[in-house]
């Protein structure tokens, strides 16, 4: 709860001093992060970013901008004063590798704020990798695409087809220049297109460009991997529409399997982290995290598949069960303790009351055990 309030506070703070564009030497024009217009107000932490108005100040701050106020202090105003050439060096790379670092931090928030919904929130860290893109790159080129693929989801979600129609074929004409495959967002392009057609109810297209999604990321990660739940999770969308409920319903299970999986593994590795009955516990720092991003995604997956199999009285089933046990793993997996114990402990009791649910009801008590251990040890 405290937390909560802190959050809130430090989400609509960031304060600004004012700029006056008239005062600066001639042809100097200075223009907001967010619109482009010209700015009247710089942030006070930074000093870096400018803003045309408070509502714009805000959008960025809460979008991106309070996760990297003072980093770009250290950007753009490494130590000016004369060092040798060894320390030039270290100090040219560590500013390129704060700039990826940043690049990375922008792209999952930009990704976190499309799965939570929040359309609009996607254009600050969207616009601030460019500009740091335009740092480390001068020309564009590959490296931009997951921005610009972010910035059509983002306008897709705001129900601005057409701009995410330019900005795909943009994506497009890149990909096919450069011959890119193998790459990161190759599937993700395909996913975008897929979200499109669908805008466009051209379902059977949707399918098609669904069907490519799945294929090049089950080739680069796995067919098991989350990387490829984001595909059968729109299918199952294109199928609902196309009146093919059972469809969606087994891909919506598929999706669910993957989570399961994914968590279950991130599951045995942290509670093999500070047990006091293993001898030689992985320290907690190793264990490998879900990132806010992979979080967000999940939440998304969970309430929408648990709400569709609610209303289609798929709530007492064995799926129903098993997205239960995925949510308890997601708490536990967050840290949540507190959370994932009272969640689990009902969770068991569910999986009681469901035919053949008994390998899930030994997981999701041991779950219980493995919570009561880390709250109260
Ligand atoms: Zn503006
Ligand atoms: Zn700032």
């Amino acid at each position: 709860m405290a937390e909560n309030k802190a959050e809130k506070t430090s989400s609509t703070r960031g304060s600004t001093v004012k700029l006056y564009p008239l005062a600066n030497p001639k042809g100097t024009y200075i223009y907001c992060d967010v619109c482009g217009l010209p700015a009247w107000m710089r942030c006070k932490g930074c000093k870096i970013a400018a803003y045309c108005n408070r509502e714009h100040q805000q959008l960025d701050w809460v979008g991106i901008h309070r996760y990297l106020c003072k980093s770009l202090i250290y950007l753009y105003n490494p130590p000016t004063r004369s060092i040798r050439k060894l320390q030039q060096q270290a100090l040219e790379r560590s500013i390129f590798n704060t700039k990826l670092d940043l690049i990375n931090m922008c792209l999952l928030h930009g990704h976190r704020h499309l799965f939570e919904g929040n359309y609009k929130l996607i254009i600050p860290p969207a616009l601030q990798c460019l500009r740091l893109y335009k740092m480390l790159y001068k020309a564009e080129g590959v490296e931009w695409l997951p921005a610009y693929l972010l910035l059509a989801e983002c306008l897709l979600g705001l129900g601005k087809t057409n701009e995410a129609a330019n900005y795909l074929s943009l994506i497009n004409w890149f990909e096919t220049k450069n011959k890119v495959t193998g790459i990161k967002c190759n599937h993700m392009v395909k996913r975008t297109m897929a979200k499109l057609s669908m805008v466009r109810e051209n379902y059977l297209q949707a399918l098609d460009e669904l069907a490519e999604d799945i294929y090049l990321a089950s080739e680069k990660y796995g067919t098991l991997d989350i990387q490829t739940s984001g595909g059968y999770f729109n299918m199952a969308n294109v199928y609902f529409f196309l009146g093919r409920e059972e469809v969606t319903n087994s891909l919506y299970k598929k999706v669910i399997d993957i989570w399961c999986n994914h968590l279950q593994s991130l599951v045995n590795q942290k509670m093999k982290t500070s047990t006091p009955d293993i001898a030689l516990p992985i320290k907690e720092e190793e264990y490998e995290a879900l990132n806010e991003a992979d979080s967000a995604e999940a939440t998304m997956y969970f309430e929408s598949i648990g709400g569709w199999w609610e209303s289609t009285g798929e709530g007492q089933s064995y799926y129903s069960g098993k997205l239960a046990y995925c949510k308890s793993m997601h708490l536990f997996v967050l840290s949540k303790l507190r959370e994932a114990y009272a969640s689990a402990k009902k969770t068991a009791m569910f999986l009681k009351s469901i035919p053949d649910c008994e390998a899930l009801l030994v997981r999701a008590e041991d779950l219980v055990e493995s919570c009561e251990k880390k709250v109260y040890f």
